[in-house]
């Protein structure tokens, strides 16, 4: 499927690329892209500004504002094929500080949470992407 990814730290690096389907281990919730969002973020890291690649890795699919449909709702979470999604960005930190521990991502105190599409996870600037239900 195609993707838009990004080298974090060299400017000029974002390009349109060939990559895997997303595996059941990203969210069993399979969705199809409609739009994705472009931020001052996501220019900083076309820049070369920001950003950080998987583990690993050394390019990031970016994009963090997305918009959705569900076309493989998975075993649980009460969703239905053809529901509309929007991807939660924050995921907490493995400590977990005492805001990740509540669900307070957005608050974490420590710095060691990740981002899809900014810190170490992939983003949902592909044509298709995996999401937990909850
Ligand atoms: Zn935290």
């Amino acid at each position: 499927m195609k993707a838009i990814t990004v080298e974090p730290g060299k400017p000029g690096s974002t390009q349109l690329e060939d990559i895997p389907e997303p595996g059941v281990r990203d969210g069993s919730v399979l969705v199809e892209t409609i739009a994705a969002g472009v931020c001052g973020s996501d220019l900083e890291m076309a820049e070369g500004k920001y950003g950080w690649a998987p583990p690993g890795r050394k390019r990031l699919v970016l994009g963090h504002e997305s918009l959705g449909r569900v076309i493989d709702p998975g075993p649980t979470g009460g969703l239905v094929k053809g529901d509309l999604v929007v991807g939660i960005v924050r995921r907490p930190d493995p400590v977990p500080c005492s805001n990740c521990a509540v669900g307070e991502w957005d608050m974490c105190r420590n710095g060691q949470y990740t981002e899809r599409g900014i810190k170490e996870i992939d983003g949902y600037m592909s044509e298709r992407w995996r999401i937990e239900p909850a």
